[in-house]
């Protein structure tokens, strides 16, 4: 691959990482634009985390080149270390701190002169809605507020290139869509980059400008949202009848992706959007046909792998089946069937 130091913030290639006899990471590439959002896409145990270690400088590829921000991550950590800032789930948050003394510690070990410590917490924290509870320990936060806390101290550094380990993970969707606004702002203001991974394909359409799909050590998929979208597919609508006849007209009349004539339940093709949704409601009103219950589905992960590599993701906690290291085999040898 060949990549542009100039233009790129992060650069990968050929990385390779090992742990005993599980290959994590088979030889990836990456080249990610400065100014943009890259995310990571993938089950639990993916290897995604790894990779930010590497990327981060907290671990050692076995093999590979990495740039990030122009610095080698081999030859040169110490400027890979100065030009970023890791959120997420190695997460820097002391308890028993308050959010504003977390902040001004952080300021301190960012050798923040003493007059601008003060302002930077002040100014963070109000960016991040966390000014009400300034002087409270971080551990009465929610998860949502630690989280934005946990953000801001990384941005005390003032970096360059942001790495957000599953930073909505287990939050609920209020807080998700406020750390999303938050992520978005800064590329936007600020022109940082940010790779973050995450579990969620609808986290990875919102924010990011391409998304990468990683899938027992390997990007099976790499492109901005609407492609990976277009391969995926669109949702579909699940029409649950209570009476078998309407169930069977239904099925004669619809387009229908599949059916369960135990449970009198058809899919058919169609988003959540609400005027296709109408049009539907509306055709079944017309024809009379009576519906006890609809479900909206959107794609997700299992559709994303389902359409990619042909089987399902991985199940979450189980780790991944990835192919033992073999020093002699070419990578090539290893590469999943698109
Ligand atoms: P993800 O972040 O996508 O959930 P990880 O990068 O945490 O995935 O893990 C990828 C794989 O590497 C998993 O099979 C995990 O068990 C394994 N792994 C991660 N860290 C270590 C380690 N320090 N020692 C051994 N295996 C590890």
């Amino acid at each position: 691959m060949t990549t542009d130091p100039g233009r790129s913030a992060i650069a990968a290639t050929a990385v390779r990482k090992a742990y005993g006899g599980h290959l994590v990471l088979d030889g990836i590439d990456l080249d990610i634009p400065a100014g943009s959002v890259f995310a990571l896409l993938g089950p639990n145990g993916a290897g995604k985390t790894t990779l930010v270690q590497i990327l981060s400088t907290l671990i050692r590829a076995d093999r590979g080149e990495l740039r990030v921000a122009g610095h080698d991550v081999v030859r040169d950590p110490g400027g890979v270390r100065a030009a970023i800032g890791v959120t997420g789930q190695f997460a820097a948050v002391d308890g028993f701190l308050t959010g504003e003394e977390n902040l001004l510690l952080m300021a301190r070990l960012n050798h923040l002169p003493r007059s601008a410590r003060r302002r930077s917490a002040a100014d963070l924290l109000e960016r991040f809605e966390l000014t009400d509870a300034a002087r409270k320990p971080a551990l009465t936060y929610s998860g949502g507020m630690r989280r934005r806390l946990d953000l801001a101290m990384t941005l005390v550094g003032r970096p360059r290139v942001i790495f957000l380990d599953e930073p909505t993970t287990g939050l609920d969707p209020r807080s998700r869509r406020t750390m999303w606004e938050i992520v978005r702002g800064l590329v936007n203001d600020e022109g940082v980059t940010v790779l973050l991974t995450t579990q969620y394909l609808e986290e990875a359409d919102r924010l990011a400008d391409r998304i990468a799909v990683l899938h027992r050590g390997k990007l099976v998929a790499e492109g901005p949202p609407e492609e990976l979208k277009r391969q995926v597919g669109g949702g579909h609508v699940t029409l649950r009848f209570a009476d078998p006849r309407d169930y069977d007209r239904a099925a004669r009349t619809l387009d229908v992706v599949s059916r369960d004539d135990g449970a009198c339940t058809l899919q058919i093709p169609g988003g959540g959007d609400v005027r296709s949704l109408r049009a539907l409601l509306d055709r079944l009103d017309r024809a009379s046909l009576a519906v006890d219950e609809l479900r909206v589905h959107t794609p997700d992960l299992d559709d994303v792998f389902l359409a990619l590599t042909g089987s399902p993701a991985d199940p979450v906690g189980r780790v991944s089946p990835v192919d033992p290291v073999d020093p002699a085999a070419p990578a090539t040898e290893q590469e999943p069937a698109r």
